[in-house]
């Protein structure tokens, strides 16, 4: 059965139809600065790191400015608030 906390590993087609879903969602603009990205672009993981999971819920569009900035800029804890407000504003704190 599904456990609350497993943490989901799509591959292939799965993860393909997620990243589809995800930008479907984000309407292929970057969640942090509106930038239209291109549909194959791969979703970013919120929270990205050890807790990853492939899941709608878990992951947005960025461009990839905005992408690098949240891994590697000095301004990354600022993208992750925006993303986690974002993401929260559509479903809510768990
Ligand atoms: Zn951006
Ligand atoms: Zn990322």
């Amino acid at each position: 059965m599904f456990e609350k906390n497993k943490r989901v590993r799509l591959k292939g087609r799965a993860l393909s139809r997620l990243n589809s879903a995800i930008h479907g969602r984000d309407h292929d603009r970057c969640v942090v600065c509106g930038a239209w990205v291109h549909p194959s672009v791969k979703f970013h993981h919120e929270p990205c790191g050890i807790n990853k999971s492939d899941e709608e819920q878990k992951g947005v569009v960025l461009c990839a400015v905005c992408h690098f900035q949240r891994h590697n800029g000095k301004n990354s804890r600022e993208i992750r608030g925006r993303i986690e407000a974002y993401l929260d504003n559509i479903y809510g704190k768990c």
